[in-house]
C-alpha cells in the first residue's frame, strides 16, 4: 500500500525490479528513515501516508548516494553543496 502510494519505483531512476531494493528517504534529515519490513507499518495508514509525504522512495544505490551527497532528490533546491565528502 505504502509503495503504491509512492508510485513503486526509485523516485530517481525509476528501479522498480525488486521492491526489497526500494526503502523510504525521509526528507527532514531529523528524521529516521523508514524501511518496508513486514512488521514496520504498524501505525495507522493515515498517519503512515502523512509520513510518507516527507518521504522519497528510493532503490537502494540512490538512496546511499543522496546519503552520500552524491546525487540530490528531485524537485530538492539544495544549493550549498558540502564539500567534506568529496
Ligand atoms: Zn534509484
Ligand atoms: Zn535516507
Amino acid at each position: 500500500m505504502a509503495l503504491a502510494y509512492k508510485g513503486g519505483a526509485c523516485e530517481i531512476c525509476g528501479y522498480n525490479r525488486c521492491v526489497r531494493a526500494l526503502s523510504f528517504h525521509h526528507r527532514d534529515p531529523k528524521k529516521k528513515d523508514f524501511g518496508l519490513s513486514a512488521h514496520g507499518l504498524t501505525r495507522s495508514w493515515e498517519k503512515t501516508r502523512v509520513e510518507l509525504d516527507k518521504c522519497a522512495l528510493l532503490c537502494m544505490n540512490c538512496h546511499m548516494e543522496v546519503h552520500g551527497g552524491v546525487t540530490q532528490l528531485p524537485g530538492e533546491t539544495q544549493v550549498e553543496k558540502r564539500g567534506e565528502l568529496s
